[in-house]
């Protein structure tokens, strides 16, 4: 016979999911209403406000695609780009592989810059890929790298594309809620994000905004958007700004509430309290591990406070430590990822989980299974 499921109570200190808030999980057991009552309808609407006050955008077309943060990668690149285009991909870390990977698949060639993984892109490699591809209409870059723990520099990488006349793509699945983000100001023009990262939500959303220049190629298209399911024309008419709603697939209800309640804990914290906070977090973490004598990944200017990257001491062998880290004291970090993989831990201090308890459990339970 089978029984129902009872997860036990983890600690989340990897990339992610992080962990959840017992307001969230709480919104997330509330009644099931029709996804087309008027009062879900008003929910919709205040949770895409409360989505453009968290990317710092007036975009019209701000909302949570019903689909994880791969699927809003997705529907970045199958709207804006066209079979025959040339995409100026930048990859630092694995999530660059992926938008390669997505901008072929929609028939267009993608001109790689190339950084060492654990650098931030480098904007002057991207200048001199725009010398070399006039023709190029878009770039695209990820803000956080979560396989590496780098910042990238976006406000300068969005100004190269615009004085090059193309628009950007912004993977910010990581950045959200925890580092600084200004859609607006930068000029982004699609930017996407999952919701179990610094939001703290429950996985499987992606909060999305396009910018009014987006939109405008979006309905200029010379074809069909490859995707029915993420052809943001159909989904314009369901999220869309009258209230007419027309119907195009059932949202995730119950994941919205969770969505809601999440963005509103953010909104009453205050975006750049909520920075100050990972950042607080990060330096005692940093200090506490270098005071073990381990050894941090990246830079200081382009450490990300809410993914800690950590070089893994010679001799220590990594899936024992994450084994006994998980087992003996329910906590979970991060393997490296790909190229990364043995060679470093990732710690994630993410929304909710980015707090003073956890700095202090991570490091009294790292202490303790490497016999410090
Ligand atoms: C987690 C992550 C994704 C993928 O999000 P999913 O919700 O797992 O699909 C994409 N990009 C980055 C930078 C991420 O960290």
């Amino acid at each position: 016979m089978s029984q129902s499921f009872h997860p036990p109570q983890r600690t989340l200190m990897g990339p992610g999911p992080s962990d959840v808030s017992p307001r969230v999980l709480s919104a997330l057991g509330r009644p099931t209403i029709g996804h087309l009552d008027p009062l879900f309808i008003e929910l919709m609407d205040d949770t895409k406000r409360l989505l453009q006050y968290a990317f710092k955008t007036s975009n019209e077309l701000t909302i949570p695609l019903s689909a994880p943060g791969s699927a809003g990668m997705e529907a970045a690149f199958v709207n804006l780009v066209s079979p025959g285009d040339t995409v100026i991909v930048c990859q630092n870390g694995v999530f660059g592989g992926r938008m390669k990977e997505n901008v072929e698949r929609c028939g267009a060639t993608a001109i790689m810059v190339q950084d060492r993984w654990g650098d931030p892109v480098d904007p002057q490699k991207v200048e001199e890929a725009f010398a070399a591809n006039p023709e190029a209409n878009l770039l695209a870059f990820v803000h956080s790298e979560t396989s590496t723990g780098v910042r990238s520099d976006a406000k300068t990488l969005c100004g190269i594309a615009k004085a090059h006349d193309a628009l950007v793509v912004v993977d910010t699945v990581t950045t959200l809620g925890g580092i600084d983000l200004r859609v607006d100001e930068w000029g982004a023009d699609a930017v996407y994000s999952g919701t179990q990262k610094c939001l703290s939500c429950v996985p499987g959303l992606s909060p999305m905004t396009f910018s009014p220049a987006a939109v405008e190629r979006i309905q200029a298209r010379p074809t069909k958007v490859q995707s029915w399911f993420l052809d943001m024309q159909l989904v314009m008419g369901y999220w869309g700004g009258d209230s007419k709603r027309a119907y195009h697939h059932t949202a995730p209800v119950n994941a919205l509430y969770a969505l809601h309640e999440a963005l509103l804990i953010l909104e009453e914290e205050g975006l750049e309290a909520s920075f100050a906070r990972h950042q607080a977090n990060h330096d005692d973490l940093v200090l506490g591990l270098e005071t073990m004598g381990l050894e941090m990944a990246v830079a200081p200017e382009w450490r990300l406070p809410q993914l800690n990257a950590v070089c893994i001491p010679d001799g220590v062998n990594d899936g024992e430590v994450r084994g006994r880290l998980l087992t003996e004291f329910n906590l979970e970090i991060g393997a490296g990822l790909g190229a990364l993989a043995g060679k470093q831990w990732r710690i994630g201090l993410m929304g909710h989980a980015s707090n003073p308890v956890n700095v202090e459990r991570c490091l009294t339970a790292l202490k303790h299974v490497l016999g410090h």
